[in-house]
């Protein structure tokens, strides 16, 4: 749908049932206002502004502290990119059909952001998630290998794997690392550079008339008015929207370091070391790309985290865990130094599921939120489900039952 489809079913949505949702679902931006105003431009608005603006809509992106700010989720030098998420198959498939959309936008960037590559999962045990990931793996055809111990010592001599039974083996076709604030960045001057608006406001819902806001207020007390309102606020969601986030949506702080790989020695780095999860100790990391081998031993979060407040200061109790857990699973960067540290947050929502609907008071507003711990990796999908969703165009009803606002509080 290009801009004039969507402008003439904006004006004719009142009388007509043409949109996803009858009466008002849209309106059509007054004289001056941008068709959509998106606010957040981390992984979730940063895509949909791009994605909306290559529909031919005039769209505003709006960030309180800039995209890919340190305070943002989506801002960690890298992310990950794969299939392999034990029994969320749903996710397993966006995440295949996530990646060639990767591929494009790279290329279209000009700026190398996807550096593909294995993913092992070590385990002791066909736990219920490993064997639900491997039916997935196998009903979808994605390749993966499964190597017993004395397999994994000759293909990742630099690993110790005493107590390891065997690796599940994601490979290169659907596991990546993605330098996720350089595409973040790029993403936003690519949105740019085709028309797209960039402003740096702190923005909430301001003025509305019944069921359609009119306006956003911003932090210095101007008003910004649009046909469509796109919220993409990630763990901000709760102090943006209270009344339909703060019962969905909880926040939790997550830690990860990098530790300096030994001189002249690239064993531990991409694309020799492999991202990898430890079913067994715990925790996940990724081979070095510049900065160090990666380790988070804090894959469970659990202490609540303000992101415009908090300070991002590592935890002494995580930072021994991690130390012993690389002297253990890496003997060669025994004792390495911490060279880089970073505190991060997710969001978690019920079922570890996005929210990705229509807001329930507003006819012209939308919430895109809930990447949790993984939602970096389908950026560029989302970007169009998103676009789709907010034009109108048919998505698959499932999908959007999965991320509807209304599935409870957690
Ligand atoms: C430690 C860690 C590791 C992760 N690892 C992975 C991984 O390997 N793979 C993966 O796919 N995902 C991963 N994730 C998850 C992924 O990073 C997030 O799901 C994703 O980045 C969320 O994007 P977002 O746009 O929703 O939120 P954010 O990136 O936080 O963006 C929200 C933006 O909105 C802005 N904002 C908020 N409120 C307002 C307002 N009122 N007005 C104006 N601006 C506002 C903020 O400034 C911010 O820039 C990880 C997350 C963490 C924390």
């Amino acid at each position: 749908m290009d801009r004039r489809d969507f402008l003439a079913l904006s004006a004719a949505a009142g009388s007509a049932n043409l949109l996803a949702r009858p009466a008002a679902a849209a309106v059509q931006a007054a004289g001056g206002a941008p068709d959509i105003a998106v606010v957040g431009a981390g992984a979730f608005g940063g895509w949909a502004a791009l994605c909306l603006r290559e529909r031919g809509l005039s769209v505003l992106s709006l960030d309180e502290y800039g995209p890919s700010n340190p305070r943002a989720s989506s801002a960690g030098e890298t992310r990950s990119i794969r299939s392999g998420y034990g029994a969320m198959a749903f996710y397993s498939e966006w995440a295949a059909q996530a990646m060639p959309l990767w591929e494009r936008r790279q290329a279209e960037f000009k700026r190398t952001i996807l550096y593909p590559n294995e993913r092992l999962e070590m385990a002791q045990v066909w736990n219920p998630a490993l064997l639900s990931q491997r039916a997935t793996f196998d009903r979808l055809k994605l390749p993966y290998e499964l190597l017993d111990r004395e397999a994994l010592r000759k293909r990742y001599p630099q690993m110790n794997f005493d107590d390891v039974e065997f690796g599940f083996v994601e490979t290169a076709k659907t596991a990546a690392v993605i330098k996720a604030r350089e595409a973040m960045i790029r993403a936003s001057e690519v949105f740019q550079d085709k028309g797209g608006r960039f402003q740096i406001a702190r923005a909430v819902p301001g003025e509305a008339r019944g069921r359609t806001l009119l306006t956003l207020k911003l932090n210095d007390g101007s008003a910004v008015s649009a046909g469509q309102f796109v919220f993409s606020c990630g763990p901000w969601s709760p102090k943006t929207l209270p009344t339909i986030m703060k019962p969905l949506i909880h926040i939790v702080r997550s830690e990860y370091y990098y530790w300096g790989v030994p001189a002249g020695d690239d064993r531990f780095s991409w694309p020799h070391q492999p991202a990898w999860h430890d079913h067994i100790d715990g925790g996940y990391g990724f081979g070095s790309i510049e900065r160090g081998l990666k380790y988070s031993p804090d894959d469970n979060g659990e202490v609540y985290h303000d992101p415009d407040n908090a300070e991002r200061l590592p935890t002494p109790y995580l930072i021994e865990k991690g130390r012993l857990y690389v002297n253990k699973r890496f003997p060669g960067m025994r004792d390495a130094p911490i060279v880089e540290t970073r505190v991060c947050q997710w969001e978690i929502a019920p079922k570890e599921d996005f929210i990705i609907d229509r807001h329930p008071d507003y006819d012209n507003v939308w919430i895109a939120s809930g990447g949790g711990s993984h939602g970096f990796k389908f950026g560029p999908l989302l970007g169009d489900y998103i676009a789709d969703r907010v034009t109108g165009r048919a998505t698959n009803p499932a999908i959007d039952q999965r991320f509807s606002v209304k599935r409870g509080s957690i």
